[in-house]
């Protein structure tokens, strides 16, 4: 695993998904920001999957991530890919790694940092009901860790009758003392030490995700970890795991939630709540990529919006993205004006790349309406090209889905239907003229 050659300063770094099937926004975000910084800088972006938890697994899951963030123009340079891992610094599957992890874990006891726990369910579960009754902390930690200072004699026991067992760290933090940190979204925080002899290997031998996180973090010579802060909680574990593993830091950028407004309060977008959360929503929709691109930049950046009003046909790529513009408490989804941004970028295209994606997304979604768009092409262009091009382009188309419509928007729409010039009708007039 040597050191990378990469020019001085380059950020490397990683998404490092469970393959639970659910692509979301947060992915993109999580993405968007890790891609953004990495080839920004000359540096590197890789795959790994975090595949540990196999009973939340779910087959083809790491295709559907990657084909997902691949359509939203974020592409991997090393990793797992859909034909197996690409890179030197693999394998790319956590799975896969768990002999590496053993010379880590080995490492930790031969160093008294790690000791292997031989407690019950039941055992457990009597030490929780016992620290609520005291009114403390729950955790394996202090009096509590019951395996911590046992003899060899013991340990050897159980493991000659065969007792499944897990390894634990022997933390030497105290919840009595704070130490600064620095996150580049979050800022400078006051961490308070982590006292609980939390779990590196479970009984299977395969880790949990703080110790393969660290391993692997190291090993494949990340400079930059960025996830979503719901692991801030853990940081200060982390933080002591890479010590006592003589690794050094990665810097962490811990990104807030995807907020809403719910009435006149904000809350967390929820998988449960939101059909917005996912990411196939978006091209069921038939918004444009660019436009879900553009939109998540402007809320994540909030420089953004201007940069973009200055350089109005200026690629992507040349806008200087920021982790430290990231606003910390999380970022407020508004699908209103993701829809306007959609409005503005479809405005921007002419009517063989309207034509072009509208097919595309029929040919998917709604494949009568693609056929129709087939048997037709040159007529259809021409009804694409109606308001199109010019200083004022007509603004009023945001998703393909309304390429197509829907009597009721000519019907109803009485002054549109009587305008003198044609340009002023609605796209979906004629759309829908044509098809009807
Ligand atoms: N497997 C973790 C997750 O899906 C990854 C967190 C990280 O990026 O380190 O939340």
């Amino acid at each position: 695993f040597p050191l990378r050659n990469v020019p001085e300063g380059a950020v490397v770094t990683r998404m490092a998904p469970s393959p639970t099937g659910f692509v979301h926004l947060g992915n993109l975000v999580q993405g968007l920001t890790s891609e953004r910084m990495a080839h920004q800088s000359g540096g590197v972006l890789f795959l790994r999957v975090e595949d540990t938890d196999a009973k939340r697994e779910v087959p083809g899951a790491v295709e559907v991530l990657i084909d997902t963030l691949k359509h939203y123009g974020i592409a991997f340079d090393e990793g797992a890919t859909k034909d197996g891992d690409f890179g030197i610094y693999g394998p790319y599957r956590q799975r896969q790694r768990a002999a590496i992890y053993h010379v880590y874990a080995k490492k930790l006891v031969e160093e008294g940092m790690a000791y292997p726990c031989f407690c019950t369910e039941e055992e457990l579960s009597a030490m929780r009901e016992k620290q609520e009754a005291m009114k403390v902390n729950f955790g394996y930690y202090g009096e509590f860790a019951m395996w911590r200072d046992r003899s060899i004699e013991d340990i050897q026991a159980q493991l000659a009758a065969g007792n499944p067992w897990v390894l634990r760290f022997k933390s030497t933090g105290s919840i009595e003392n704070q130490f600064k940190f620095d996150d580049l979204v979050k800022g400078k925080l006051t961490i308070t030490e982590n006292d609980v002899d939390h779990v590196l290997l479970k009984s299977d031998g395969i880790p949990t995700y703080h110790f393969a996180h660290a391993v692997d973090d190291h090993l494949m010579r990340t400079t930059h970890v960025v996830r979503g802060d719901e692991w801030l909680p853990t940081l200060p574990f982390h933080i002591q795991l890479f010590k006592a593993l003589g690794f050094k830091l990665p810097k962490y950028v811990h990104i807030g939630p995807l907020m809403k407004m719910d009435g006149n309060s904000k809350r967390k977008l929820s998988k449960r709540k939101d059909p917005e959360l996912a990411l196939t929503y978006y091209k069921a929709e038939g918004f444009p990529v660019e436009a879900v691109y553009e939109y998540i930049l402007t809320i994540l950046n909030s420089n953004f919006e201007d940069w973009r009003r200055a350089n109005p046909d200026a690629d992507l790529d040349e806008f200087k993205f920021s982790p430290k513009k990231l606003n910390p408490a999380g970022s407020l989804f508004d699908y209103a004006k993701l829809t306007d941004v959609s409005k503005n970028e479809i405005a921007k295209m002419d009517a063989q790349k309207v034509y072009t994606l509208v097919t595309e997304w029929a040919t998917e979604f709604d494949p009568d309406f693609a056929q129709k768009l087939k048997a037709d092409p040159d007529f259809a262009k021409a009804i694409f090209a109606i308001g199109r091009g010019g200083k004022k382009p007509r603004k009023d188309l945001a998703i393909w889905k309304e390429a197509k419509v829907l009597k009721p928007s000519f019907v109803t729409n009485a002054s549109a239907v009587t305008s003198p010039g044609v340009t002023t009708l609605p796209l979906n007039c004629f759309i829908s003229f044509y098809l009807l």
